[in-house]
This record gives C-alpha cells, structure tokens and sequence, in this order.
C-alpha cells in the first residue's frame, strides 16, 4: 500500500491566555490525537460539523498552524520535522484550496500577478515563461487567456473558484487539501467545479484531501470518508461503506440529513439533537454521549478508541457499541 500522507497522533491545541499575568489556564483542542493515512490518487473525504477541528487539521498538517505534537508524513518524510528553508521547498508539493475565492485572490492583483506569484516566491521561470504557464493553466481550469488581464472582481464565484484552482496547480503539486473549496458556490456551479476537479485527479494523478461539512459533495468526489467530532476522528471508511452502513451514532445522525432517492431505502436514525461541546471544556470518556441517542453508563468514564470493524472496507469506528465487532455487522447499525 502506498501511502503519500500519515498522520500519526496529530494534536494542535491552541493555549487560552488568563490572569493578571496572562498565564495559559486552558487549552482548546481543535485537532486530538488523529491518526490518517490517505493513498496516492485518492480523495479522503473529512466531514463534520462546524468546530469539528477539519479546517485546523488541513492547516496543521502543512504547518499553517504548527502542530502541538504527533508527526506528518508526507511521502516517506517527517514533514514535521523540517526546517523553515526545507517547509518552503517540499510546500510546493501541498497546495490548498480555500472556501472563499473572493477573500483568497488579492483583488488588487490581476490574475495575470496572482497566478505568477507562485513562481516568483520559488524562483521559477522567467517573465517570458511565466507568462505561458499562466495561459496554460487558466486553459486547464477552463479560462480563456484573456482572463489573465482581469480582476478577481471581474468573475463570477464559480470562476473565482478555477482561478484558485489554477493557482493551487502552477507548483504541479501532489496533494491538494480542499478546504470547503465548494461551499460558497451555488449547486449548478459546485457540480461544474467538482468535475473539474475530478478531471485534474485523473490526468495528474492528484491525491485530494477534501475537507467540508457537506456530506452529499463528500459523497460524489471521495474514495473514502473521515468523520471528524471534537477533534478527534469517529468513524472511517471507504466512502460506499460509510453511506451504506454508517455505524457510530454521530455518522448516523448526520446522515440523517441526506436525502434520499427511494423512500423505501431510508434508515431510520434519530437525528442529532443540541449543540456541539466547547473544545475548551470537552466532555469526559465518549465527547459524543452527551448528544447520543445510544449512550450507555460507561460511555461517560471511557474513551472509546478506534477499532477495525472491516478490514476490507478499511472501516474504523470508535463507539463502545462496536467492541469486539468485526467485519461490518455491528450491533450499532440497528
Ligand atoms: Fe454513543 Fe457511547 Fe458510542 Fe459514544 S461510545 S457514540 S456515547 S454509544
């Protein structure tokens, strides 16, 4: 198996300031403990409410937001490990999409600077050079050429969108984390960027972390799906097993939310009730049971930790419901 991403234990917690001294008296766990690894060529999915730590878990992983402790693995190398001159050089390989097109293309550059800026912050190409790789590139996220002498303000929020996409393919990275790259689009749009980025997948062979609270956009682009509460990873699959027998509590009731074509192949979940938690003040053993349907009198003392319930469909749940269960039939699917 070949893995280009690992997580192994990443926590990023970020200190709360207090006092007269501005001592750190808390700590806000975004991201706890999170063990992944994504395929080369694959779309790892990670879904979950907002506040669930998915956002600060793209950031954390390029270093965006240094991590607390845990390692990063990206193609055989500790990323986590690497000095500021080596980040710079091995960034080029990990680029992000961001939910705001708008807010992400400086609207006083015009497309023209801002899709060479990348080449100019790593000193590649000339003027001349630059100049055709930008034509190329906007031809590739399917731009005309002329779009390279017009503003952000000029387009519209789906062609924002391939610019952001475009920018994030000058480097010719290998993995790109889309970080609710689709969220600001209207429906038509969304599907028209996600074939886009679906094509790209298939002629460079691009790995995708695609990180979003939408579970039907999850669905469409991913090969498997991780679902992210408090921080902390509950439930991961590949992405038909996710949908078709969602198994911990917390995925059940999101999916509750998904409509479904054929009434008669609805299930029958109860839906989430309350509010997520403060990460600052987390519950104790399972962060979920104070909104689960199923909670059980051990659920508030013991953590539950990931287990394998399929190894075929690379399924992983941490509930207590499935302790002991293995290949997919587990009791918390009823
Ligand atoms: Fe619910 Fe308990 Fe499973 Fe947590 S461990 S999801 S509280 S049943």
């Amino acid at each position: 198996m070949t893995y280009i991403l690992e997580l192994k234990n990443l926590t990023k917690y970020f200190p709360v300031m207090g006092g007269v001294f501005r001592r750190e008296v808390g700590r806000v766990y975004a991201v706890n403990d999170v063990t992944l690894s994504v395929k080369k060529g694959e779309t790892l999915g990670i879904v979950g409410e907002s506040g669930c730590g998915k956002s600060t878990l793209g950031r954390a992983l390029i270093r965006l937001y240094e991590p607390s402790s845990g390692q990063v693995i990206f193609d055989g190398e500790d990323f986590t490990a690497l000095s500021q001159k080596e980040l710079k050089e091995r960034r080029k390989r990990i680029q992000m999409i961001f939910q705001d097109p708008y807010a992400s293309l400086n609207p006083r550059m015009s497309i023209e600077k801002i899709l060479s800026e990348p080449f100019e912050l790593h000193d590649v190409g000339t003027k001349e050079e630059r100049q055709v790789w930008v034509r190329e590139l906007l031809e590739t996220v399917g731009l005309p050429a002329e779009a390279a002498q017009r503003y952000p303000h000029e387009f519209s929020g789906g062609q924002r969108q391939r610019v952001g996409i475009a920018r994030a393919l000058a480097l010719r990275p290998d993995l790109i984390i889309c970080d609710e790259a689709v969220s600001a689009l209207d429906v038509s749009i969304q599907s028209q960027v996600l074939n886009l980025l679906v094509q790209l997948q298939k002629e460079r062979g691009l790995t995708y972390l695609f990180i979003s609270h939408d579970l039907s956009v999850v669905k469409y682009i991913s090969d498997r799906v991780a679902v992210m509460y408090l921080g902390k990873v509950v439930e991961t699959a590949d992405a038909a097993a996710l949908y078709d027998q969602p198994t911990h509590p917390y995925t059940q009731a999101l999916l509750q939310s998904l409509p479904v074509p054929d009434p008669r192949k609805r299930k029958e979940f109860v839906p989430l009730q309350g509010d997520v938690p403060s990460p600052r003040n987390p519950p104790s053993g399972c962060f979920f049971h104070p909104r689960c349907p199923k909670a059980m009198d051990r659920c508030k003392d013991e953590e539950p930790l990931l287990q394998i319930i399929s190894a075929e469909k690379d399924h992983q749940v941490a509930c207590h419901l499935v302790d002991g269960a293995t290949h997919g039939t587990a009791e918390a699917q009823s």
